[in-house]
């Protein structure tokens, strides 16, 4: 087992990592930026290394800081959370080729998921259901392109492989506008991202987000843990995710989670991932895969009883999987609220000072948060300052305890979304299951 492990993220993620190697017997360093020193895990962990300023370029993005502080602490292990680091190849490879476990896929892996080009190409291998489109990048041949474009028929999704953040992305209703399009997002892909490199998929126009999380040792075995449905969105970004997906029959989710994990298999995928899918009208369309643990993973913990950053740990120690898929049983259901310090209806952020916390109890419910009475949420990062998590033997128990716990919960000092939380809970449309990603959107404009 990994003896000591380096947490190169903040927040709750930081002190969800920091409680799973506590459970492993695993030590801690917790590294953390000039504005964060106050952070709950960095009190409750081991050791601690100040990285930096706060802006995070300079601190949780400053590689060289980070390797150093692994060198000084000497950790054996970087868990990288999720945003900042998680994702960057160049990253999890020079932490290799310092000496160090990187806690994720290998660095060829994490490069070839990020090129959604390459990654989609890799899916199709294994029978993973893609949506149709380019499968490769568009070339210079204008009549090719508007050929394809209409085979695959209007409305149609301009996206650039090298993509991310919902960035990068351009609809197109008609073959008067698509050569345009593709050239103002090949221009601007190239600005962000550093390749113009761009493809064409159908934009299907009421899916749902239901995304699959696996689990690969890195020596063959993969397993999956059900999916999550995450279609309750505000400009892409997640703000209540459930697992199971409301309606979805057990048959199309295990035709689709097989070949989840022969992907996997194939790739001798390592660690906690991913797959992402758009579902319309009872099939699977995969967009991309994440190769790091989601926001959104104690949903799949609380309806499996697989601790997924436990797991994570236990794999880069080099342990084979514990679980064979016949192991892993799903029952009952969960909610996860994302509460955010911003305002509940400009949706601005609103740091400042935490007068007085105070968390919501009982069965079936979790909090994971880093807050605490006196606590001040600084004004340089994500705005998430708590998760709250229910559990019930059915959606409606899950729900009825997520409606509760959201009454209960109190955060005083600064505003949140929690009134749009409780707000969402008790929507009647949203109670019945299964509105799509446009739906959150159109009800806080209407
Ligand atoms: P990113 O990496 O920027 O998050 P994704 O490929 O995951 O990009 O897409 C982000 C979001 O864009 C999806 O969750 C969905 O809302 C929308 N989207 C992407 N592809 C399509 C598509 N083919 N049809 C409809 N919506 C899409």
């Amino acid at each position: 087992m990994l003896e000591k492990v380096l947490i190169a993220n903040r927040g709750e993620i930081a002190l969800r990592v920091l409680r799973a190697c506590k459970e492993l017997g695993i030590k801690t360093v917790a590294v953390h930026s000039v504005a964060d020193k106050d952070l709950m895990h960095v009190r409750l962990s081991d050791e601690s290394v100040c990285i930096g300023p706060p802006n995070p370029t300079d601190s949780y993005l400053n590689i060289p800081s980070i390797i150093s502080a692994m060198e000084v602490t000497d950790a054996d292990a970087v868990h990288p959370g999720y945003g900042f680091l998680s994702e960057n190849a160049d990253f999890a490879e020079q932490v290799e080729n310092s000496g160090f476990k990187f806690i994720g896929p290998e660095p060829g892996t994490i490069r070839m998921m990020g090129d959604k080009i390459s990654a989609i190409e890799v899916m199709r291998k294994a029978e993973v259901p893609t949506v149709p489109g380019s499968n490769g990048p568009l070339d210079d041949n204008k009549d090719r392109t508007l050929a394809l474009a209409k085979e695959i028929g209007y409305p149609v999704i301009i996206k650039a492989a090298a993509g991310g953040g919902g960035r990068g992305m351009r609809v197109v209703h008609n073959e008067a506008a698509l050569l345009k399009a593709i050239y103002v997002t090949q221009t601007e892909a190239k600005s962000f991202f550093g390749s113009g490199i761009v493809y064409l998929e159908k934009f299907l126009e009421n899916p749902r987000h239901v995304e699959i999380q696996v689990l690969g040792d890195g020596q063959g075995n993969a397993i999956h843990l059900g999916e999550r449905d995450c279609s309750l969105q505000r400009r892409h970004q997640k703000i209540l995710e459930e697992a199971p997906a409301p309606g979805v029959p057990i048959e199309a989710r295990e035709r689709v989670a097989n070949t989840c994990i022969q992907a996997c298999k194939n790739m001798r995928y390592r660690g906690a991932g991913t797959l992402e899918f758009l579902y319309e009208d009872e099939n699977f369309y995969f967009i991309e895969m994440n190769t790091r643990v989601q926001v959104e993973h104690p949903v799949t913990e609380m309806v499996t009883g697989v601790d997924i950053v436990k797991e994570q740990l236990r794999i880069a120690s080099g342990e084979p999987l514990p679980l064979t898929q016949a192991d892993v049983s799903i029952s009952g259901h969960a909610f996860e609220c994302r509460i955010n310090a911003e305002d509940p209806v400009t949706f601005l952020p609103c740091p400042g000072k935490v007068k007085l916390f105070h968390a919501p109890g009982g069965p079936g419910v979790r909090v994971d948060s880093h807050l605490y009475s006196g606590y001040c949420v600084p004004p340089y990062y994500d705005s998430l300052i708590a998760k709250l998590i229910s559990y019930g033997e059915t959606r409606d128990q899950a729900l009825l305890r997520m409606q509760i716990a959201l009454d209960e919960l109190l955060i005083d000092g600064i505003r949140s979304n929690i009134p749009l939380q409780r707000e969402l809970v008790r929507d009647a449309e949203f109670q019945e299951g299964g509105v799509n990603i446009h739906y959150l959107e159109r009800k806080l404009n209407s």
